[in-house]
């Protein structure tokens, strides 16, 4: 398959079994997943933060391919972009969203993504929010910071990881696996408003800020060979 194509149903309505209410359900009278082949169409988002995952073929980047970016704008519509094989990573306007200074990037574990992003579309997509970081700084009572349990405890929705260990670069994806890809950035925004309230009433905003401007760094650490390893650590 050749590499820059476009979806031809760029606008393909996933249907299947219905979703988990969301929080924000009264307002989100349209929301739908979107699937596209190798780039975002340009001016599918609104202004604002984005939400932003990724699926690759695996945890060890140098290895497993970047497979699939999904994007929100938070207004009820997610973007799954697809790369393909024998991809060039040629997505320009997925590219200038991901690498825009002035547009804020809402991760769970941030460290991860930006690292496949650099890797693969050979950009930074930063500034960074990251809700497990965020919830790491307030949520002390628990060891338990996976997205699931943040949208269970801050929103009260139950999401299913059923999908994340699938095969992400098969030639079709299934509606299962889409339907869960999409879910991984949808709740990102709630989340990131319950966690900035906690951050404040616990006096850490200005240390979760400052974690979140050395996630970059931290995810080219791990491109460059320290992965495995705390660099402030003693020994
Ligand atoms: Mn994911």
């Amino acid at each position: 398959m050749a590499g820059a194509q476009h979806s031809l149903c760029p606008d393909r309505r996933i249907r299947g079994p219905p979703l988990s209410v969301h929080p924000l359900a009264p307002m989100r009278k349209n929301m739908s997943v979107h699937f596209h082949e190798e780039d975002l169409p340009e001016g599918v988002l609104g202004p604002g933060a984005v939400a932003v995952d990724t699926e690759t073929m695996g945890l060890q980047l140098g290895r497993d391919r970047l497979c699939l970016v999904q994007i929100s704008d938070g207004s009820g519509d997610e973007h799954l972009v697809r790369f393909a094989t024998d991809s060039a990573f040629d997505a320009p306007n997925l590219k200038a969203v991901l690498a825009d200074p002035d547009r804020l990037k809402l991760y769970h574990f941030a460290r991860f993504d930006l690292a496949s992003i650099r890797a693969y579309l050979g950009v930074m997509a930063a500034p960074v929010y990251c809700t497990k970081t965020a919830s790491r700084l307030v949520r002390t009572y628990t060891d338990r910071h996976g997205l699931k349990d943040l949208v269970k405890e801050l929103l009260g929705h139950e999401i299913s990881k059923q999908q994340q260990s699938s095969d992400w670069g098969a030639p079709d994806l299934s509606d299962a696996q889409k339907d869960y890809a999409a879910a991984d950035v949808r709740y990102l925004h709630a989340l990131k408003e319950r966690l900035d309230t906690r951050l404040a009433r616990e006096g850490r905003t200005e240390l979760a800020q400052a974690c979140f401007e050395f996630l970059p760094y931290r995810a080219v650490l791990d491109l460059a060979g320290w992965a495995d390893q705390d660099i402030f650590a003693h020994v």
